[in-house]
């Protein structure tokens, strides 16, 4: 069954967020590729126009670490967003009991993974629903982050399902209710996948909001004011009783002095002064040695 013209249907591949994704055949390059049929639910005039022009945008946001979008056109009701398909991604490669992660491999996976957000942050995008498995990983070993920009886009329409594993990723700002925030949250949800890929469980796994922020405060202790002023400031911001933290060597027995370095200040609690995906990559942990593995060689599920 041909979709617009131009795609041919192939099999179901999941159901995410937003709707079925589907594999499919480009009939113009031959590519394989995954649509993704977003519904769009009752909007008055079908998709409205500032989706359609920030789905321009996307379109623009070509980088080698990022999932491209290659079309994305309505059709009977539904939004379909067509991406370059990927063999696997990192939560696959995480659960995978067979597979053996070396420091050199995770230093490559979180070197890519900070490359996609450095590119999409310097074009003013964020992300904000980074978690395992929107890292996909293409044929040659390569990281891309996927759903970029799609969770301001749509929103999470199902959040009983959905929001579950996204809450691991969140930041102390969102989980205080922050309105305004800004690529800080991508860096804190790296920073859980970086803990998860050196620990190969999710690190911080709370089953509520309140639970979360309490894991993440007995996993480094709760702010001071000193360590972020602003808090108090956060609508939804409540004292939590004082709880002292752990040292990181602790938490990550099997990190470098490097990684740990790296991740204490990508889990810096203050926004403002939590280190940006740029200066991460710029941090010495990925110019020391083990150099980060070559993609190609790089350890996927069978
Ligand atoms: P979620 O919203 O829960 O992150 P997605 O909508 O991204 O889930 O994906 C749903 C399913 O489709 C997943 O099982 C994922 O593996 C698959 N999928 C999504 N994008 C791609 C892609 N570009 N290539 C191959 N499979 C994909």
């Amino acid at each position: 069954k041909k979709v617009a013209d131009r795609y041919l249907k192939r099999e179901v591949l999941g159901e995410g967020t937003y709707g079925v994704v589907f594999k499919a055949i480009d009939t113009k390059s031959g590519q394989t590729v995954a649509i993704k049929k977003i519904r769009l639910g009752k909007q008055k005039e079908g998709v409205n126009f500032t989706a359609l022009r920030e789905i321009k945008l996307l379109k623009e946001l070509k980088d080698p670490h990022v999932i491209e979008l290659i079309d994305a056109f309505p059709h009977k009701g539904n939004l379909h967003l067509v991406f370059e398909f990927m063999e696997t991604d990192l939560e696959a490669v995480i659960r995978d009991r067979n597979i053996f992660l070396s420091p050199a491999d995770i230093k490559s996976y979180i070197q890519m993974t900070l490359k996609g957000l450095a590119f999409c942050h310097k074009k003013y995008v964020l992300h904000r629903d980074m978690k395992p498995n929107n890292l996909l990983i293409g044929p040659k070993g390569q990281l891309k982050l996927a759903d970029f920009g799609l969770a301001r886009l749509f929103g999470s329409p199902d959040r009983f399902t959905h929001q579950v594993f996204a809450r691991w990723y969140r930041a102390p700002e969102l989980l205080f209710g922050a309105k305004q925030y800004g690529p800080g949250v991508d860096v804190w949800a790296a920073a859980c996948i970086f803990a998860e890929l050196l620990l190969r469980r999710p690190f911080l796994q709370g089953n509520s909001d309140i639970d979360q922020l309490g894991k993440i405060f007995a996993a480094f202790g709760t702010p001071k004011p000193s360590q972020w002023a602003d808090m108090v400031y956060l609508p939804d911001y409540v004292e939590y009783q004082y709880v002292p933290g752990q040292p990181l060597k602790t938490l990550f027995p099997t990190a470098t002095e490097d990684a740990l370095d790296l991740l204490s200040k990508m889990f810096s609690y203050d926004p403002k002064a939590r280190i940006s995906a740029q200066q991460a990559l710029e941090h010495r942990y990925f110019s020391s040695g083990p150099l980060p593995t070559e993609p190609v060689l790089l350890p996927r599920p069978p």
